[in-house]
């Protein structure tokens, strides 16, 4: 398995609700290394952009809405197999659907206000750490 890095988003409801540290510990836990983070408080251009390519989709006002409605934690985790590994740790979309002791059947309230991001391939992943940590993005040692 290859070391990867991967973007996890501590969304608004995750930080409001004060499960910035849980949820950090769920990661440490299971052999993810935080490289780097920064907390921001999203600007509706920064929000449309990171998720352009739902656009077109009828939740995508309300997805931009509840992104900038308080801030969130950007992080970049790096472990073995990091991108799907933090899949795994965050569980389905809708908290309904995911796995129990993940992190969205622990905090998330709905398949909107779902408590965190995670990239979903590698491709995914060097964008979205581009997009918020900068092109020549790329944490060592
Ligand atoms: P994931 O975050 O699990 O990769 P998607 O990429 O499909 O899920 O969707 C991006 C985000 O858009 C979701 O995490 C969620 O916040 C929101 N979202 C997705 N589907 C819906 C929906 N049917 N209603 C409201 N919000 C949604
Ligand atoms: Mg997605």
């Amino acid at each position: 398995m290859a070391i990867e890095q991967t973007l996890s988003i501590i969304k608004p409801d995750g930080v409001r609700n004060h499960h910035i540290g849980q949820i950090i510990s769920i990661f440490e836990h299971a052999g993810l290394t935080i490289k780097a983070a920064k907390l921001v408080h999203l600007t509706t251009k920064q929000a449309e952009g990171f998720y352009a390519e739902h656009s077109q989709r009828g939740f995508f006002r309300e997805l931009v809405d509840f992104m900038t409605s308080g801030p969130v934690l950007l992080i970049c985790l790096e472990g073995e197999n990091a991108i799907a590994h933090n899949r795994e740790l965050m569980g389905a979309t809708d908290p309904a659907q995911a796995d129990a002791g993940t992190i969205r059947k622990l905090y998330a309230e709905s398949k909107g206000v779902n408590t965190v991001h995670g990239s979903d391939s590698a491709g995914s992943a060097a964008r979205e750490l581009a997009y918020f940590f900068g092109s020549a993005f790329e944490f060592v040692g």
